[in-house]
């Protein structure tokens, strides 16, 4: 059974395993908890040496489906409110499903004519639904992080071609450090784009003016008014990832375009705030940036991995990654080739989700699926208001919401190590999955509500859960 070849007539079967498997593990999203207590063991029954002699397919595929659901987390379920994550909708489930069966290679039109064709249209559609220029070059690339890498580098490109240097094709060797810009809110991610690109992540100066690292505007007009017009990179975020703040977009683009700086706005998922009519104010300014970027595997709801990066000007993005060969073929227009726009040569067809998902549910289903899940934050956020044992940090701005468990019984200062306790036997528990993080210096839980699937009835676990668990530490129990 070791050559694949003598599998040609098992491929059907071998798809209805895993979809019979998949179809049980969709039954049980609803109520079973976010993970379940034996994850662990099982995700480490998957060792040993690799066979000289396979299994075969059905055998392989038994042992995936038999452990792999319970060492799996149900993150495409209800109530993983942990980091961002978005489930995948009926439509763009399928969809993937299907570029996986196609196995087309999304480069160019020549090696997938619908891949090419589906990213452009799907492209065109976020732009539509995000409220972006629609001339704005684009390309899907495999989530937020790469996105902003995309998006600086082609920031990169325009900073050094202001000073004579082609820095894709030259490098930055010896040019002095680009002045990058931000405030508190800055993503890991992009801070990694940084370091990447050969930026230097240490030479982001955060310019903030509180505790929570909003940006201090004065300070950054100064630093931009010293600069005398030499280029620089404004990096902004729009849905900070702790408590959901928006770093004051319209304003950075009246500042970046007085002084000639470049604008980037990491929406990962805030961007999603201008489908909402009541939301729009939080992401306004945002078609004046130079870039944007934003994650498909979040708020849009399709499978991993999935992001976008938008530049306003698409020749940079060729300038930076337009490297072409001879065996490619000769460019034609209308017919674009996605390689050339974006970091990757080959690449999977993520489009066929994207254009699904967006055909199946349109502008209104999103923008319904937005509200609702801010209706959800600011369900949890009164909860949390209306307890004497929950503390609100902030107003939830957009989906995410930021709280911390106080009971009168627990000293202030041991406040942090409960809550992190607290935090650990929640992941542990798994019926709600919510991650901590340190907010204004203090350690919060931080549910973000993104997926398709959450009800209220999902998000009115989350205190009980909490209480039921604090209850069983000691030092609340023997303080109360
Ligand atoms: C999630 C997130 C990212 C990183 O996205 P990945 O999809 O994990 O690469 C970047 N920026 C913000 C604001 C995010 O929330």
């Amino acid at each position: 059974m070791s050559d694949p070849l003598f599998e040609t007539d098992l491929v059907e079967a071998a798809l209805r395993q895993v979809a019979a498997a998949a179809d049980v593990y969709m039954k049980q999203l609803d109520e079973l908890p976010a993970r379940d207590a034996g994850s662990d063991a099982a995700a480490r029954s998957f060792s040993g040496s690799l066979p000289d002699v396979g299994v075969g397919s059905a055998a392989a595929l038994a042992r995936l489906v038999e452990a792999g659901p319970t060492a799996a987390t149900r993150s495409a379920g209800p109530r993983f409110f942990h980091f961002v994550t978005g489930g995948s909708t009926p439509a763009a489930l399928a969809a993937d499903w299907l570029a996986s069966a196609l196995d087309n290679n999304a480069a160019m039109w020549v090696s997938s004519p619908l891949g090419a064709q589906l990213e452009k249209v799907s492209l065109d559609w976020l732009k539509d639904l995000f409220r972006l220029p629609s001339e704005w070059g684009g390309v899907l690339v495999t989530g937020a992080t790469m996105a902003n890498f995309t998006a600086l580098a082609a920031a990169r490109q325009w900073c050094m071609e202001r000073l004579g240097v082609d820095a894709a094709k030259n490098g930055i060797a010896g040019a002095a450090p680009i002045p990058i810009f931000s405030s508190g809110f800055v993503h890991a991610s992009a801070v990694k784009a940084l370091g990447m690109l050969g930026l230097g992540y240490g030479s982001i100066r955060r310019l903030t003016r509180d505790a929570a690292g909003r940006f201090d505007l004065d300070a950054l007009e100064s630093a931009l008014a010293e600069l005398d017009g030499a280029p620089a990179i404004v990096l902004a975020t729009a849905g900070e990832v702790n408590a959901g703040g928006f770093d004051p977009i319209a304003r950075l683009a009246d500042m970046a375009h007085r002084h000639r700086a470049w604008l980037h706005v990491d929406g990962a998922f805030g961007l999603y705030a201008r489908l909402s009519p009541g939301l729009a104010h939080l992401a306004e300014g945002i078609d004046r940036a130079d870039s944007v970027i934003a994650d498909g595997h979040k708020w849009l709801n399709v499978p991993y991995d999935c992001g976008f990066a938008f530049v306003r000007d698409e020749r940079l993005l060729h300038s930076v990654f337009g490297i072409g060969a001879p065996y490619f073929p000769e460019a034609v227009a209308d017919r674009p080739d996605y390689l050339m726009l974006g970091p990757e040569m080959s690449r999977r067809a993520r489009a066929l989700a994207v254009w699904a998902t967006l055909a199946a549910y349109g502008r209104d289903g999103y923008r319904q699926m937005v509200e609702r899940h801010v209706g959800l934050a600011r369900r949890l956020a009164e909860q949390i208001e209306a307890s004497e044992d929950f503390e609100l940090l902030e107003q939830p701005h957009i989906n995410v919401v930021c709280f911390r468990y106080c009971p009168d019984t627990a000293p202030p200062d041991e406040l942090d190590g409960l809550n992190r306790r607290l935090g650990q036997l929640l992941l542990d528990d798994g019926r709600v999955y919510l991650g901590t993080t340190i907010y204004g210096g203090r350690v919060a839980f931080r549910p973000a509500i993104s997926n398709w699937r959450t009800r209220e009835a999902d998000v009115d676990q989350v205190l009980p859960v909490l209480r039921e668990l604090a209850a069983g530490l000691s030092d609340v129990s023997t303080a109360g």
